[in-house]
């Protein structure tokens, strides 16, 4: 059986360190010494203030720092972002002043090593300090996401990918979505983690991960040994079917099994959580493939009023399907893979993903979901 300790908390520091301290001891956290090498992982998206949600709140980070402290080890925060440089997201995000004071090392994921995850993906990039921690802290923050429909534990790991071999791997599995969550529950075996707090205090829901989704207070913490079973422990929490997330369908067939996951503490019944409209990225007879993905799969579609022109989304899309000039940007709705790494990484939540009238009308009458 995999334990998920769950607990209702808030953002007072006061209410919070005891809460953390109590996992990191349940957990595995007295294996810590002074001479291990401890890596923290937070969910560092983007640079945003910790009422946006889109980050792993600071005070999540010094509780677990001070932990770590106590225990006689000075820990390293890392992560690979996707927008924007590391230190600006630590600053503006408050991460780097809820940290002054502390013995703790901010390090932006570089080298990697090259680990099996096995066919069909075989070799990948891993951030070489993920792999050789003594103890690594994985802090995800509890968030929908266009693609993959939730953003929790054992996507967290991608992270763990650095820069851009991240897109590459979006344009590796195209369109197919389980694809993807096969090579994310992969990546989150090798990676490992040696215990997973997840920060759903202040949630996202509606468009995550990034600017585009709306905050809403949830006011809990989990934590766990297995990523994959706080993300079980997720949609128990919030009515949905859990092997409706294809990471954790993806994750089940090496463990733990949805039926194997325990819940210790009470877990709160959150109602109508707003999950982002997802239609499949393909479907209906092959030969038409083409022209459903074309005209009636949801796509990304650009808040003329919001975009800024900054070409965030056009320099990162993995399938060169975003074109701009001097006025507007432009998708190439046939090249598009419906990652929705734009939506992602738009840093002014220009972006959503739209469904249009007749794909509405279509995926309703096949009865796709
Ligand atoms: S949609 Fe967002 S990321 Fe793309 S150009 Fe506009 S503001 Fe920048
Ligand atoms: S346009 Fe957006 S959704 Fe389409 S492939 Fe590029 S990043 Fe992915």
């Amino acid at each position: 059986m995999t334990e998920v300790i769950i607990k209702s908390a808030e953002y007072e520091y006061d209410i919070l360190k005891p809460v953390v301290f109590e996992f990191m001891n349940a957990l595995g956290g007295k294996r810590i010494s002074q001479d291990s090498r401890v890596i923290i992982k937070p969910n560092l998206l983007a640079a945003a203030v910790p009422e946006k949600a889109i980050v792993t709140h600071p005070m999540v980070i010094r509780a677990v720092v001070e932990f770590v402290n106590e225990r006689g080890a000075r820990p390293q925060i890392s992560d690979s972002p996707a927008i924007g440089t590391f230190q600006k997201i630590l600053d503006e995000s408050g991460i780097t002043q809820a940290i002054k004071g502390l013995n703790v090392e901010c390090r932006e994921f570089k080298g990697a090593v090259n680990v099996d995850i096995g066919r069909p993906f075989n070799s990948i990039e891993i951030a070489r300090d993920a792999m050789e921690a003594d103890f690594l802290i994985n802090l995800p923050k509890l968030k929908t996401h266009a693609q993959m429909k939730l953003t929790l534990g054992v996507k967290n790991t991608f992270g763990c990918i650095i820069g851009m071999k991240k897109p590459e791997w979006h344009l590796r599995s195209g369109v197919d979505r389980e694809l993807f969550a096969d090579l994310l529950a992969r990546i989150s075996k090798a990676v490992k983690p040696d215990i997973t707090i997840m920060d759903g205090i202040l949630s996202m829901e509606g468009q995550g991960p990034g600017k585009g989704g709306t905050p809403r207070k949830l006011g809990v913490v989990m934590g766990s040994r297995s990523p994959a079973a706080i993300d079980i422990a997720v949609c128990k929490m919030i009515g949905l079917d859990p092997l409706s997330l294809l990471t954790n369908k993806m994750s089940a067939l090496t463990g733990p099994a949805i039926e194997d996951v325990t819940i210790t503490g009470e877990l709160p019944a959150i109602s109508e959580f707003e999950l982002p409209v997802m239609s499949p990225a393909v479907f209906g007879p092959v030969a038409l493939h083409s022209f459903i993905r074309k005209h009636l799969v949801q796509r990304p579609v650009a808040d003329p009023s919001l975009c800024r022109m900054c070409g965030e989304c056009r320099k990162y899309c993995p399938a060169h399907a975003i074109t701009q000039d001097k006025k507007k940007i432009y998708f190439d709705y046939d090249t598009c893979i419906r990652c929705y790494c734009c939506l992602e990484v738009c840093p002014h939540g220009a972006l959503t993903a739209k469904e249009s009238m007749p794909g509405s009308v279509v995926r309703r009458l096949l009865r796709i979901r």
